[in-house]
């Protein structure tokens, strides 16, 4: 089976994050999509993002409907043990365990994460190990894709160039690596420009489908609120906590991130 693993901060899951799954569905003959909330982002520790049983409840209600997508606690905080960051080649090496040797293991990202990938633990071994399927959003070019490998795996960058001005499409075999380029979903929808519209009291059910809003609405996540004790967006922490410290001030959207590693 072909399986794919799509993973992020999902602070909330949105249309985007759908459209993209589907696409890559159909392209690659995705048997399964597991939708992976992180519990910590290693690159930016210590930004303030939702609870990770808020953004797991979202993935789960967005998914529902979707046979192929699969809602996965793989990078669930652990109760009992120390908080610890959420890198994708350790999630990749327990997911193998539970895999078929048949199976096809894709990572699925957009591109604007993988142009991080060379600052990833272990990411000559993850794009050596794995397939990865990278999602066009608007702005980027096949360039962005060559330049963001890992030092020994990237092109000339006579070659660099040349990709300048061509979309990111297509499969790219290079240094061992296999990047399948999903050119097709150009959904503009994103994660902090939901938070600002719920903030700001807007409708979201358009782009994160009704079950999510709701859930947005009722559990009052993303409101703009001057009282800690209210705000229910928190650092990231090990245990399941809901309610955690002051992220941010009244009407300011918190520096915050989306990538992983
Ligand atoms: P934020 O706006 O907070 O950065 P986001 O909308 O990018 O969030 P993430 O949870 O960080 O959402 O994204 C998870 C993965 O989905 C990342 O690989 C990201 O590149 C990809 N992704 C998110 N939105 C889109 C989109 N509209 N089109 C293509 N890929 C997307």
């Amino acid at each position: 089976m072909n399986v794919a693993l799509f993973g992020g901060t999902f602070d909330p899951i949105h249309r985007g994050h759908l459209a993209v799954a589907r696409a890559a569905m159909e392209r690659y003959a995705l048997g399964k999509v597991l939708f992976v909330p992180a519990n910590i982002q290693p690159l930016k520790k210590h930004a303030p993002v939702t609870a990770y049983i808020h953004r797991y409840a979202m993935v789960s209600l967005a998914v529902a409907g979707e046979k192929k997508f699969v809602p996965s606690l793989l990078e669930a905080p652990n109760p009992q043990g120390p908080a610890h960051p959420s890198y994708t080649i350790d999630t990749v090496r327990t997911l193998r365990r539970s895999l078929r040797k048949s199976d096809r293991l894709f990572i699925l990202i957009g591109i604007d994460a993988f142009i991080h990938i060379a600052k990833w633990r272990e990411s000559e071994a993850l794009l050596r190990g794995c397939e990865f399927i990278v999602a066009n959003r608007p702005g980027f070019s096949l360039a962005h894709v060559a330049r963001a490998l890992p030092e020994s795996m990237r092109p000339e960058a006579m070659v660099s160039q040349l990709f300048r001005k061509q979309k990111p499409s297509g499969d790219l075999a290079i240094g061992g690596a296999m990047i399948h380029l999903l050119e097709e979903v150009e959904d503009p929808s994103s994660a902090t420009k939901i938070r600002t519209t719920a903030a700001k009291g807007g409708n979201l059910g358009t782009v994160v489908g009704e079950s999510v809003a709701e859930y947005i609405r009722k559990v009052g996540l993303y409101r703009a609120k001057a009282e800690p004790e209210d705000d229910e967006r928190t650092e990231a922490k090990p245990k399941l906590e809901i309610v955690g410290g002051k992220a941010h001030r009244k009407g300011s959207e918190p520096a915050r991130h989306s990538k992983r590693s």
